[in-house]
């Protein structure tokens, strides 16, 4: 099977704000394959490295090294450090000759603003339909958190579910004094907590879940199919939030899948990949079932509709080469300039 690769860099609609500073762009790799018999199939790496992936470097290294026709074989040979690029070559081999996918629409989470901002803002996307919604704690103090969370929770209906994700961001004594209180005024809508403790905290993450009622899930603690499988073995109780672009091969998850691991713990997330990228990730759903809302309500960063077209796959590849090659132009410009 033969290849190609473009690297890409798009801007995002509006800089989003991450503990690991401020984000302007999203990086990534397009894969474009093409049998003997002229079948094509895409695919795209968009590693996070922020979050625990592999770098963009290390993706560019790997494609600079792999054959100019692969196999599943060479594919097979990708390492387990490299989980984004598992999941981009993956992906491409499996969709060969399988394009336009015939995608499902699948309930997504709404994403409130911090602080105060969530009280007005659950209403439109409750109108349009979502039932879900999440909202970034650990912005404010835990009182005043709490304080605008009561209005909150006694202003959505009774079917609404809210996800709470500290980002990692409370010290134990926060995030005891947090789930304890929400055990408490939860109101039965609090569907879990995110990440509560930093993902080093694995003895107290795993501690904190078994003294409170209120779910835990893990976000930033599994990035990848090994982190997965060792959470596992220490014998996690809660959710996982699995980012599928980051992962690694899809059918390391479906493997677990196979052997028991309940699909209601599974919430899939966004990281803000492309549109080939996200549309894979929509056909691994059919395989995975989904069973909680998506959280990849991203449209206000990055606008990522799933292809539904053969020709739609064409104009990506084109459109973010063409978008690289400016956007190289105007950095070395820019650089070459005293
Ligand atoms: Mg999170």
């Amino acid at each position: 099977m033969r290849w190609q690769w473009r690297i890409y860099e798009e801007p995002l609609r509006e800089p989003l704000a991450t503990a690991q500073g401020v984000w302007r762009s999203r990086s990534g790799i397009y894969l474009r394959l093409e049998d003997e018999q002229g079948h094509v199939g895409y695919g795209e790496i968009a590693p996070l490295p922020g979050w625990g992936s592999e770098t963009l470097s290390a993706d560019i290294a790997l494609c600079q090294q792999l054959p100019c026709h692969l196999t599943p074989e060479i594919i097979a040979t990708i390492p387990e450090a490299l989980p984004a690029a598992q999941f981009g070559f993956a992906t491409a081999w499996q969709s060969v000759g399988q394009l336009p996918y015939r995608l499902r629409p699948w309930p997504i989470c709404a994403l409130l603003g911090s602080g105060r901002a969530a009280l007005e803002q659950w209403q439109q996307p409750w109108q349009q339909g979502h039932t879900t919604f999440k909202w970034k704690v650990g912005v404010l103090s835990p009182e005043e958190e709490q304080g605008i969370l009561k209005v909150l929770l006694a202003a959505l209906p009774q079917v609404a579910k809210l996800r709470l994700d500290a980002n990692g961001g409370w010290d134990l004594a926060t995030a005891v004094h947090w789930l304890t209180w929400l055990d408490r005024h939860g109101n039965g809508k609090i569907e879990y907590v995110e990440q509560p403790l930093p993902p080093d905290q694995w003895q107290a993450l795993l501690r904190l879940s078994q003294t409170v009622t209120t779910a835990i899930a893990l976000d930033e603690s599994v990035v990848s199919a090994p982190e997965l499988q060792r959470w596992l073995e220490r014998g996690w109780p809660g959710l996982f939030v699995i980012k599928p672009a980051l992962f690694g091969s899809p059918e390391r998850l479906s493997i677990l899948l196979r052997e028991g691991l309940e699909p209601q713990r599974l919430v899939f997330s966004s990281a803000l990949e492309g549109a080939i990228a996200r549309t894979a990730i929509f056909q691994c759903f059919e395989t995975w079932q989904p069973c909680r809302a998506l959280g990849f309500g991203v449209e206000r960063w990055r606008s990522a509709l799933l292809l539904t077209t053969l020709a739609d796959y064409g104009a990506e590849w084109h459109r973010l080469d063409n978008y690289g090659k400016s956007y190289y132009k105007q950095n070395i410009l820019y650089i070459s300039e005293p």
